[in-house]
């Protein structure tokens, strides 16, 4: 194909061309993607999640800047699960554009949700893997804290870093939307604000006590750093940057690196095969028999146990 011969040797049309296919999920962006697999799984993936506000896009863009000035390419994909919009600008995107706009070795988009929030995971891994094979070389991806759509997206990230800040309220947004736990990284951004040390010392008793079910969990020997930034004039952030390379390490190291890779294969693999047997499922049986049954469930007349049975039951072969 000659859009995956242009996206492999860098050229951005194509890139972007290729993320639109993907986001309009047609059958065309599934052939592409299988075409661009083998080219991928050079990028290192940084999540960047938490509440909003907290500076995740001044962060990510200090970060990149910072990536660039060690020659890095930098891919950065803001997933915003709460806004319909989609290939336009979010918020941060404008600092941005201002600040990286220009830069070849840069690659910036926005995504939203289509449909569910399943669907956005997919299409960020896949994203993902059109900025690695175009030779993106670090790739952000940033998300608005949200809770469950953060936790899937985390998962196709190799570091995770959580972004907290003073003066959004007493409780630390992460502890309230659950997402401690996928933190490889956290950050406390806006350490030029009044309440930053409490809010570190806060994170700080939080992993005490969390080191304790972490030592069974998915990172046994990982403690996350707490790295405090000011964003907003670059302080800090080279020691952000330090932390994920430690991490990096720390992954390749305890032989981590290939299990969480498995794992997301698999996972992947899993969610794909469930989509596509549903697809058929459909495909055979019509959807006006569904519109029937939910008629007779709702009548009461049936349940939904047996009526998945009986669907089941027509799609056996015969003989
Ligand atoms: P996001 O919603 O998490 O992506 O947050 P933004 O990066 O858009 O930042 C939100 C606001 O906080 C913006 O007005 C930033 O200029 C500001 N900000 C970012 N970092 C810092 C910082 O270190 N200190 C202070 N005082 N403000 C910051």
């Amino acid at each position: 194909m000659e859009l995956i011969k242009r996206l492999l040797a860098g050229d951005r049309r194509a890139v972007a061309r290729l993320i639109s296919m993907i986001e309009n999920n047609g059958p065309e962006a599934r052939e592409a993607l299988a075409a661009l697999y083998p080219h991928t799984g050079r990028a290192y993936v940084v999540g960047v999640t938490g509440a909003p506000g907290t500076g995740k896009s001044t962060l990510v863009n200090e970060l990149a800047k910072l990536y660039r000035k060690k020659d890095r390419t930098v891919g950065i994909i803001a997933v915003d699960p709460t806004s319909p919009f989609s290939g336009g600008a979010l918020l941060g995107d404008r600092i941005r554009m201002r600040d990286l706009a220009g830069d070849p070795g840069i690659f910036i988009r926005s995504m939203a949700t289509r449909g569910s929030l399943g669907g956005l995971a997919q299409a960020t891994a896949d994203v993902i893997k059109v900025l690695d094979a175009a030779g993106y070389q670090m790739i952000f991806v940033e998300t608005v804290g949200a809770g469950q759509a953060e936790v899937d997206i985390a998962k196709t990230a190799h570091t995770t870093i959580v972004v907290e800040a003073p003066g959004l309220g007493d409780e630390i947004q992460a502890i309230k939307a659950g997402i401690t736990e996928i933190a490889d990284v956290f950050v406390v951004n806006k350490a030029d604000r009044e309440g930053a040390d409490s809010t570190a010392m806060a994170l700080e008793m939080v992993l005490n006590f969390d080191h304790v079910s972490r030592l069974s969990s998915q990172s046994p020997t990982w403690r996350p750093p707490i790295c405090k930034t000011i964003a907003l004039h670059g302080e800090g952030v080279e020691a952000v940057a330090e932390a994920i390379e430690e991490h990096r390490a720390y992954l390749r190291e305890s032989g981590e690196f290939q299990r969480r890779e498995r794992e997301r294969i698999e996972a992947e693999l899993r969610e794909m095969i469930s989509q596509e047997m549903a697809r058929r499922f459909f495909q055979r049986v019509g959807e006006g028999v569904l519109k029937d049954l939910v008629d007779r469930i709702a009548r009461r007349e049936l349940d939904p146990y047996s009526a998945v049975a009986m669907l089941l039951a027509k799609m056996a072969p015969r003989g």
